[in-house]
């Protein structure tokens, strides 16, 4: 039986440790969220930010704007966050209405106050192996649980199913950096199963419960569920047939409380790294 790699504790954790640190501030770190439209998914994830955000001593804000907003005007938003000294952290949340080019949007976020690590020069510095400015929560936090659980990266064949600009290849760069080969798998690669059954780390971010079958791991694998998928009944599953690869792998995430939680931990992160380095505090 895998042993369970328990995102919920360390997110708790680590987040504690923030909090402790904030109370040494005369200012507190400042994450200010813009949500466009009403897409229930992305209220929940971004009330539950700004809800961690507070408890744990930042000043966090949200600004809601109507669907119908023009790209200029979002433009605008962000330049006015871009001025504020008092903002440290910039996060839009996505997915952005149709008539809305993201990677624009991104692109105007001032890099030292991208908490989300998106920006294509948080992105490339990644790729290269320079230190961005912050990196994307996520990889991060799934690097974060192979960490706490001493799991050895380097030369480790990791397998990441899915090569999303948010997840699979920010995670890519951190784990080639780290010394593993890496192999990203998607929609088009062919004989999936058969790749996914050499890794010695698995992770999988595609968005379909329960997609990864326990024939697809090998004997002893390190099993990481990125996938939030939410069933009829309101409940979350994973993108692993969890009771099934369970038997087999080494270690694995639960989904709930396994990735889920760590992202939010690296979010506030990220924030009071930024504002560390905006206000020339000891990072
Ligand atoms: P995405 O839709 O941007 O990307 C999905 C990826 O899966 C694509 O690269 C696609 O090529 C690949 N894919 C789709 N069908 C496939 C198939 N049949 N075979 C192989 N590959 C296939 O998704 P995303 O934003 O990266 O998110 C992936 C999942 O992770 C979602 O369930 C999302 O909710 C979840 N997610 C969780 C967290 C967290 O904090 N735990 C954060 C981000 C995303």
């Amino acid at each position: 039986m895998a042993v369970l790699i328990k995102g919920k504790d360390l997110s708790t954790k680590i987040v504690e440790k923030i909090r402790h640190e904030v109370l040494n501030y005369d200012k507190k770190p400042t994450l200010v969220v813009i949500i466009v439209g009403n897409n229930p998914a992305s209220q929940i994830y971004v009330s539950k930010k700004k809800h961690t955000a507070e408890l744990t001593g930042f000043n966090s804000r949200v600004i809601e704007l109507e669907e119908s907003i023009s790209q200029k005007d979002l433009e605008k938003q962000i330049e006015i966050l871009n001025q504020d000294k008092n903002v440290n952290g910039i996060l839009v949340q996505i997915p952005l209405p149709k008539h809305i080019n993201t990677y624009n949007i991104i692109e105007k976020i001032l890099p030292e106050k991208d908490v989300d690590g998106f920006h294509p020069i948080n992105i490339g510095r990644l790729a290269i192996g320079l230190k961005p400015y912050a990196v994307s929560c996520t990889p991060q936090g799934i690097i974060k649980l192979l960490e706490e659980n001493n799991i050895e990266i380097e030369g480790k064949h990791a397998v990441i199913i899915g090569r999303s600009n948010i997840v699979g290849k920010p995670l890519s760069y951190l784990l080639l950096n780290r010394n593993a080969t890496v192999t990203v798998c998607h929609s088009k690669t062919k004989n999936l199963s058969d790749v996914c059954s050499q890794a010695d780390i698995l992770v999988a971010a595609v968005g379909i419960p329960k997609f990864v079958k326990s024939e697809w791991v090998k004997e002893g694998a390190i099993v990481i569920d990125v996938g939030i998928n939410r069933m009829e009944n309101n409940k979350l599953i994973g993108d692993i047939d969890f009771e099934e690869v369970e038997k087999k792998a080494g270690y694995i995430t639960p989904v709930p409380g396994g990735v889920g939680p760590m992202t939010i931990a690296m979010l506030l992160s990220n924030t009071l790294e930024l504002f560390k380095l905006q206000n020339k505090l000891e990072a």
